[in-house]
């Protein structure tokens, strides 16, 4: 079975004090076992020091990027190895503010993935479509193709986790409900890449989850946990870690 997955990404959010409540919350919080749903929070580069020091261990930790091949010469950037280094087990990659604000392509998103899977780390593969995009009818053919860049390069699929998430529903209030695009996905994964890939991998959604819609969200077809923005820097992140069970 797929284990469900909630993601809270903070995005470029908090200061010291800020992330030393989240993760006071967080760690005093009655979770599910991590046998039935896996947790990983994301905070800023900075904070990731700190948040691996003081969070529970039954929870985990993901980047918010990483650079697309080895580290070097690449002024600003944070390479998968010192992810690695740091004990950083997971990264997002893809996501739509970084696609959108920072142009990063389909390809770019498709080589830094297969450079992290390469390191060794788990990734959080964003896809989604924008308003414009879905209004004309070409949603399946935008994350068809933003999956298809990272398929292409990425060696193995059992450390990807895909989050659908419609740029049109993050931040907004509007979810993507029926979320039949879970299905359309994994449909794709079933005919381009294979049965088992198909099977086994989360499809996750992302997109103005909060507390009380989560329960209806994780109940629908397909759909394996959540990516969770604003939330996820709330209390309420904890009733969406238990909206499975
Ligand atoms: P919101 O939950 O704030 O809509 O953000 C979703 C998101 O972008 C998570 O990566």
């Amino acid at each position: 079975g797929r284990k469900f997955l909630v993601g809270g990404n903070w995005k470029c959010n908090g200061t010291i004090e800020e992330v030393k409540k989240i993760l006071t919350t967080l760690n005093e919080a009655e979770a599910p076992s991590e046998d039935v749903v896996e947790v990983v929070v994301s905070p800023p580069f900075v904070f990731l020091s700190m948040v691996k020091s003081l969070l529970r261990n039954d929870f985990s930790i993901a980047a918010q990027n990483c650079w697309a091949r080895k580290g070097g010469a690449f002024t600003g950037e944070v390479s998968a190895e010192m992810l690695v280094n740091l004990g950083i087990p997971w990264v997002i990659l893809g996501h739509s503010e970084r696609r959108l604000l920072l142009n990063e392509s389909n390809e770019f998103v498709g080589d830094k993935t297969a450079y992290a899977l390469s390191q060794g780390l788990k990734v959080i593969a964003c896809v989604g479509e924008t308003l414009e995009q879905r209004e004309s009818g070409s949603t399946l053919a935008v994350v068809a193709a933003q999956t298809k860049a990272i398929a292409e390069r990425a060696s193995f699929w059992s450390n990807i986790a895909l989050a659908y998430e419609p740029v049109w529903a993050i931040g907004t209030g509007k979810v993507a409900t029926p979320l039949q695009v879970h299905s359309e996905l994994r449909k794709w994964l079933h005919d381009n890449i294979g049965d088992e890939v198909a099977a086994s991998t989360r499809i996750i959604y992302g997109g103005s989850v909060n507390g009380a819609n989560c329960k209806e969200l994780a109940a629908q077809p397909d759909v394996d946990g959540f990516l969770v923005g604003g939330a996820s820097l709330k209390p309420e992140f904890i009733d969406i870690i238990k909206s499975a069970t």
